[in-house]
């Protein structure tokens, strides 16, 4: 055989050209173990919440406003708006009458006022376990406790939950600093809420502070934390014992997800990333790994989540291996308006 080296330009590219299938085939890829994390990805808050604009869409035709990204993730706000969703802001430039959908992080009260005002016909996509929140905050209001809120300041959730009661009525901690900073007697009467994506640690911190401070402080009967969220991070943080590398597949303004990111790190696995997509992917990043861990936020799709494998399995042996926590089996009614709607 003529050594390569030999060869005119034209030979040489035609001999890798008649060798390239026998040369492919002979590449063996490096393995990958591809570790999905359970649960991962939609909670039955954002299932809902998108449910809703999708029958709003058959049943009342385009357009339907959505006031804010119906759930934090660029795809699935991107697949309503081609379906004729509207996002916009604030309640200001729609048409009297025109449908309406709040989002699942929830409203202030003003808003619902604003909505009716304008003769609008809204419907509210909140996502049950932030209207239990709601209604914790306003019970404890009734009862004379001045409210603490555990959250983060500008989230649509915080700013909702706020918006239930009168302005000042509410004060926002986000860390133990902000817990010293209050200056309350200790014996005032004070209740807290939390929102309900926060990292379950770094929250029980905060409350343990609080009631440090304030003994008589009244809690909610149940965490306000939710099940999807809770359930996200005991599973990251499994799979940070078994990968060497995580990707998060989430939005930059999503809560939960990066939660998600902050227990891998807690959990002493450095090597992290929050994605929205492959396209975000510096395959770099896998350069010497051999386990890959993979999770999604509570408003990611599994369409994602499945790119990223399929992505994965173009450059590496893949195995795929399951990691699973806990099962889920949680479904929430639609409101009336769009309960009759059965997508084919
Ligand atoms: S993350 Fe929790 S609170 Fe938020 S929409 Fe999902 S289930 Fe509801």
């Amino acid at each position: 055989m003529i050594p390569l080296a030999l060869l005119a330009k034209t030979e040489f590219l035609y001999a890798i050209h008649l060798f390239w299938p026998i040369a492919m085939s002979s590449v063996s890829l490096p393995a990958l173990q591809v570790i999905l994390a359970s649960p991962r990805g939609f909670c039955a808050g954002v299932e809902r919440a998108i449910r809703i604009v999708e029958n709003a869409l058959i049943k009342f035709g385009a357009p339907i406003y959505v006031r804010h990204e119906i759930v934090h993730t660029r795809y699935v706000v991107a697949g309503v708006k081609a379906k004729g969703a509207i996002i916009i802001d604030e309640l200001d430039a729609e048409p009297s009458r025109a449908h309406v959908i709040f989002s699942a992080h929830g409203v202030a009260k003003q808003v619902f006022a604003d909505a009716e005002a304008r003769e609008l016909n809204y419907i509210d996509a909140t996502c049950p376990l932030v209207s239990k929140v709601h209604k914790g905050a306003e019970r404890f209001y009734r009862e004379g406790y001045r409210l603490i809120l555990i959250g983060h300041a500008g989230h649509p959730e915080v700013i909702g939950t706020m918006g239930q009661l009168p302005a000042g009525a509410v004060v926002l901690v986000e860390t133990i600093k902000d817990v010293d900073r209050l200056d309350f007697p200790s014996d005032a009467p004070l209740a807290y809420v939390t929102q309900t994506t926060l990292s379950v640690t770094d929250t029980a911190d905060i409350i343990a502070h609080l009631k440090k401070r304030f003994p008589d402080i009244r809690a909610p009967k149940k965490s306000d934390i939710c099940y999807a969220t809770s359930n996200r991070q005991n599973a990251v943080r499994s799979l940070a014992n078994e990968a060497e590398l995580i990707l998060v597949i989430g939005a930059e303004n999503s809560s939960n997800s990066n939660r998600l990111v902050e227990v891998v790190r807690q959990a002493h696995c450095p090597r992290v990333h929050l994605i929205s997509s492959t396209d975000d992917i510096n395959w770099n990043w896998l350069d010497g790994i051999s386990r890959l861990g993979l999770t999604a936020g509570a408003s990611a799709p599994e369409t994602l989540v499945q790119q990223v494998v399929a992505a994965c399995e173009e450059r590496f042996d893949t195995k795929i291996s399951l990691l699973t926590l806990t099962e889920e089996n949680i479904r929430f009614r639609l409101p009336h308006a769009v309960a009759d709607v059965h997508p084919a």
